[in-house]
């Protein structure tokens, strides 16, 4: 039974009062059930719209997700781009665009200065900033070296 068929149920059975009394009565009653009726209502309005805005702002996480990981797929791609096909400053001992449109984009793209150092790309023998080129074992252990340094340690264990 719902809350107004109750409370004028409760209304009709009020006996022995006056007529005053039983219209005061009877209207707190309905007022009341009315009231939370309209309650019973916003609050399911509201849990719904709550329930909706939660699905949304879980779809919105999982395409941030995605474009997190494309964006990080993108970024790795460019950077083995520019170390495959970028200039090498030996003064820098990093990469540099050389005035290429196409490179000076992916620095930008990549928030990189320019020229880059880069000291894992660089030469292993002491003091030298040239990019490496091959690897070889050496008296010191295995080096990634320059291409000068290479053909020195090849030539000294020759
Ligand atoms: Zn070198």
């Amino acid at each position: 039974m719902s809350n107004l068929r109750e409370a004028i149920e409760a209304s009709m059975t009020d006996i022995g009062l006056g007529w005053e009394e039983r219209l005061d009565r009877s209207e707190e009653r309905i007022r009341a059930a009315i009231a939370a009726n309209i309650d019973d209502a916003t609050l399911d309005a509201h849990e719904t719209e709550a329930a909706r805005l939660r699905e949304q702002l879980e779809e919105d996480d999982a395409n941030l997700a995605h474009c997190d990981e494309e964006i990080e797929k993108l970024r790795g791609a460019l950077i083995g781009m520019v170390r495959q096909f970028g200039h090498w400053s030996d003064e820098a001992g990093g990469y540099m665009t050389g005035g290429l449109s196409a490179l000076q984009d992916a620095f930008e793209a990549l928030r990189w200065s320019d020229p880059r150092p880069e000291p894992e790309d660089r030469c292993e023998a002491p003091g030298c900033t040239k990019q490496r080129s091959s690897g070889m074992p050496t008296p010191d252990g295995y080096r990634w070296l320059c291409y000068e340094h290479y053909r020195l340690v090849e030539e000294a264990t020759r």
